[in-house]
């Protein structure tokens, strides 16, 4: 397989296509219409491994609008499916441990494995993996990947248009994450605890993965995720599908239309590399006048520290210690709390205890210091029972400029 990809240009469009509903004939439409107006040929894909990677972050099923919508891949796959591949495989490492019990899981409650039904695919069931490096990653020089993904000629990163407890938003640069398998995505977080670390490991990681292969960002904006996203957020209508070869610019527009621009790190992280620009005017969009996709009421996660922050800089300015003070942190509720475990399992540094209450019943209970708010405790309870809570002097001051 050959690794002589180049990686993505600054200068590459944005498609954007306006989509009400996941209908299938408007879904494979505007697919089509996309590719062929960013210049993505049948050749593009003959003869070649593609790997459709969609977001798969929880059991859950399309409703919840947390993971991509099945009749989104179903329309992809109808695309595909004209194609000559040598095969097309959907492969994803949701949250928690990557076995093929868990695959399993994902595949049947998120809607996929009806979605592939009657198409030329097939869904991954190898759990191995190897090593893809990074030689231009400034914070992160080499990853652990998925097999399938190491195989791939084609990656199509079939990702959900949300907002983000610890990221601010997950578009097409989040959904790379899911590359990383099962568990070992948790040594990421222990390892880039400091949050601009973790922001750069992950434009590393999708500058990397578009050196790798022929990728092409696909982004489900149909029905998106608002307030404590990824997992925990409400569904709401934005109404499009974008389409670009490169991930930088489409979440540089995704923020915009989601009236986050300039607050999400990952994105502002790739504009000072020249990934991108720093304002989604300058990024070339085609097909649709995006402006009117905005959504200016589009709800922050709680966690979110805002630019509109009366004390946004000052932690900043003042330091670590000052800034892990004033930002938000995980909060168990426990008269909710099952005991199940999986924020335990899920947290990097081993900062949650399952314990006894007077009652006898399991709980879970956080130990503050030691917490790096990295969130994924809050991402994967089953039944967010896990609040994000801001700091109340932060709280009091940015009521007050409302
Ligand atoms: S994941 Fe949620 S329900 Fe399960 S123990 Fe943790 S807080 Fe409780
Ligand atoms: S307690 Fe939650 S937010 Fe804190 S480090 Fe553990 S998983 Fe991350």
């Amino acid at each position: 397989m050959s690794h002589s990809h180049p990686s993505f240009s600054p200068s590459a469009p944005v498609f954007i296509s306006p989509c009400d509903t996941y209908s299938a004939e408007i879904l494979t439409d505007a697919i089509r219409r996309s590719f062929d107006s960013l210049g993505i040929k049948r050749e593009d894909f003959t003869n070649k491994k593609v790997v459709i990677k969609p977001n798969l972050v929880m059991k859950k099923g399309c409703e919840g609008a947390a993971t991509t919508h099945p009749a989104v891949l179903s329309a992809l796959l109808s695309v595909l499916d004209e194609y000559d591949c040598q095969s097309v495989v959907i492969a994803e490492s949701g949250g928690g441990p990557y076995t093929e019990n868990a695959l399993h899981g994902f595949y049947s409650v998120c809607g996929i494995e009806d979605a592939i039904r009657g198409h030329k695919a097939v869904l991954n069931y190898d759990v191995s993996s190897g090593t893809l490096y990074a030689p231009d990653g400034l914070a992160c020089k080499q990853f652990e990947s998925i097999r399938p993904i190491m195989d791939a000629d084609v990656i199509i990163n079939l990702c959900k248009l949300k907002s983000h407890s610890l990221t601010r938003m997950s578009a097409a640069i989040k959904n790379t994450f899911g590359t990383i398998p099962g568990l070992t995505k948790f040594e990421y977080h222990a390892r880039f605890s400091d949050y601009t670390e973790f922001n750069r490991m992950l434009v590393d990681l999708s500058e990397m993965l578009h050196r790798h292969a022929f990728m092409i960002d696909l982004c489900d904006a149909v029905i998106g995720m608002e307030g404590n996203g990824p997992t925990g957020g409400i569904p709401r209508r934005i109404g499009a599908i974008l389409v670009s070869r490169n991930p930088f610019n489409l979440d540089t527009v995704a923020s915009a239309i989601l009236s986050c621009e300039h607050e999400v790190p990952m994105v502002a992280e790739a504009a000072s590399r020249g990934y991108c620009p720093k304002d989604s005017a300058d990024v070339p969009v085609l097909g649709y006048d995006w402006q009117s996709l905005i959504i200016r009421d589009f709800a922050a996660p709680d966690s979110a520290v805002t630019s509109k922050n009366p004390l946004y800089w000052l932690p900043k300015i003042a330091g670590g210690a000052v800034y892990r003070w004033f930002s938000p942190r995980p909060m168990i509720r426990t008269k909710t709390c099952i005991g199940c475990g999986e924020c335990e399992r899920s947290c990097p540094v081993h900062t949650i205890r399952i314990k006894r209450d007077k009652n006898g019943k399991k709980k879970a209970y956080i130990i503050p210091n030691d917490c790096i708010r990295c969130f994924c405790c809050q991402e994967l309870c089953p039944i967010h029972s896990i609040d994000i809570k801001k700091n109340p002097v932060l709280y009091l001051l940015s009521r007050m400029r409302k």
